[in-house]
């Protein structure tokens, strides 16, 4: 018996499947249905969309890019607006208002992507997207021949952004179609082509269209499913903030023969000075790293527990031998700040003693957390291990005059990529949008208190106080933000009714 459970739960997990829901509303059905007779030309639109070239900062091709979504909005009677910003990437922005409607749902997706190392990627052109019939990883064969295709849930599509973030567009701008361009709540849509860089453009926009981006529950439409491939809903994300430290131990680096038992070497020093803040089992032992964090509520520990954890299975598909010991759980570890080195770099080559040595410490924080406090309390740290501190390259007498010198510099993901946030699961907002997506796929829904990367909720959520919630759609091995990435048609497909959800209330 538990054999077969654990088949069938692993079978789940393989195919991401969860079943429609019986007692599906009829516009509900009428969306699934027309998702799956109308898979051909789903796609043929969504490889044109893949075809353009998205890379942040890239100007020039974002805004081609913004010409295209804004002609597939008009397609579907969006009343569409290009806005343009400081940066040259426009924001596209686009409304379908319903008289009498009961709410107003602004629906954020962005449409820029991450840069690509075409070399790295198992076809030629991250920008001429590729069919597969499964993952590269399950053996998946590339499709040339679409003629007779019926595009089954299991195919990928390769292409840079096929997951993050372009897939929530052509979910929304389908579900529309399937909807007749009729939904039943006001539906808003912007888009944003500076995520992944970071820019003004977004922060320009809302002080300059804070009508239009008015709405009663903002809906950020980004980051992949959770791994058993269900339906996926989160009310809070993580921010972030970063401490740049280098450590000298003189003003250039010295020949290890001659020097070395005489001149430190900063290599060493800086992993002592990490390795301190660090305790063996993972736990981070800088003074009220993590005090600020609330207690967990009966509740919010109910919700952690609720989300399926396949730890087990995750160690084995990303070969990870030990586990971090910070937290008792991955959702736990999400509900909590962390701390990552992000790159460590120090020395030369040519046989030299190193003179300094740089680590680039990242901390992902909750709502509880205030970035600059974060940030302090790790720069006061690494003076109590007595370090005098500096904020620039220091000259050779200053490096003369102190036994341990460091520079530190720090940066607050804030200003550019989105603060921590988390919307009460109870609020009325909330729940009406988890409520949409019950009535789509039931009670299986995956919801998660605190998605782990950021979102950048936070421009909007401190202009308007609005209500917020995520939705994930793409698959979670699709790759994103590396070489191969991908999308599982199925959860494109799947994708369009769960948005449409949301739309018929
Ligand atoms: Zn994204």
């Amino acid at each position: 018996m538990i054999r077969t459970r654990t088949l069938l739960f692993l079978c789940a997990l393989a195919c991401g499947a969860i079943s429609p829901l019986a007692a599906q509303s009829a516009d509900v059905a009428a969306v699934r249905t027309y998702a799956d007779s109308h898979r051909r030309e789903i796609v043929d639109e969504y490889l044109k969309l893949l075809s353009l070239p998205n890379v942040h900062g890239d100007a020039k091709a974002l805004q081609a890019n913004a010409s295209l979504l804004s002609a597939m909005m008009k397609k579907r009677g969006v009343d569409t607006e290009i806005w343009p910003t400081s940066g040259g990437v426009p924001v596209v922005f686009g409304q379908k208002l319903v008289p009498g409607a009961k709410r107003t749902l602004l629906f954020y997706i962005h449409y820029d992507g991450q840069p690509v190392d075409a070399k790295r990627w198992a076809q030629p052109d991250p920008f001429v997207p590729v069919i597969r019939t499964d993952s590269i990883e399950a053996g998946g064969k590339v499709v040339t021949d679409l003629t007779n295709a019926t595009y089954p849930d299991a195919w990928r599509i390769y292409a840079r952004a096929a997951g993050d973030d372009r897939v929530p567009i052509e979910a929304i701008l389908c579900a529309l179609d399937a909807l007749h361009s009729a939904p039943k709540e006001n539906v808003k849509i912007i888009l944003d082509g500076e995520e992944e860089g970071g820019g003004k453009g977004l922060s320009e926009v809302i002080q300059q269209y804070p009508d239009k981006l008015h709405s009663d529950l903002l809906i950020i439409l980004d980051g992949p499913q959770h791994p058993s491939g269900r339906p996926t809903i989160y009310y809070g994300a993580r921010g972030g903030a970063s401490v740049n430290v280098t450590v000298y131990t003189a003003k250039q680096g010295m020949h290890s023969g001659n020097y070395g038992n005489w001149m430190p070497d900063a290599n060493v020093r800086l992993a002592q000075l990490i390795s301190s803040m660090v305790d063996v089992k993972g736990k981070v032992v800088i003074p009220g790293f993590y005090s600020d964090v609330l207690p967990f509520s009966a509740e919010a520990r109910a919700m952690m527990d609720a989300v399926p954890d396949q730890s087990a299975q995750m160690q084995k598909d990303f070969g990870v031998g030990s586990l971090d010991g910070a937290a008792s759980s991955l959702q736990e570890g999400l509900n909590m700040p962390s701390f990552s080195i992000h790159t460590m770099k120090g020395g030369e080559v040519g046989g030299v003693i190193a003179a300094s040595a740089t680590a680039e410490i990242a901390m992902r924080l909750v709502k509880d957390n205030e970035p600059r406090v974060m940030a302090q309390r790790v720069i006061d740290f690494i003076r109590a291990q007595g370090y005098f501190l500096v904020d620039k390259d220091p000259d050779v007498a200053t490096l003369a005059a102190h036994p341990k010198i460091a520079k530190v510099t720090s940066r607050s993901l804030a200003a550019t990529s989105g603060g921590a946030w988390r919307t009460d699961p109870k609020d009325p907002q909330a729940v009406f949008a988890t409520n949409a997506l019950k009535s789509a796929w039931g009670d299986g829904i995956v919801r998660i208190r605190t998605l782990g990367g950021s979102v950048p909720a936070s421009p909007f959520i401190d202009a308007f106080r609005v209500p917020t919630i995520g939705i994930s759609i793409a698959n979670y091995d699709d790759n994103q933000h590396t070489d191969n990435e991908n999308l599982r048609l199925g959860n494109l497909f799947e994708g369009m009714v769960t948005l449409a959800s949301l739309m018929v209330q």
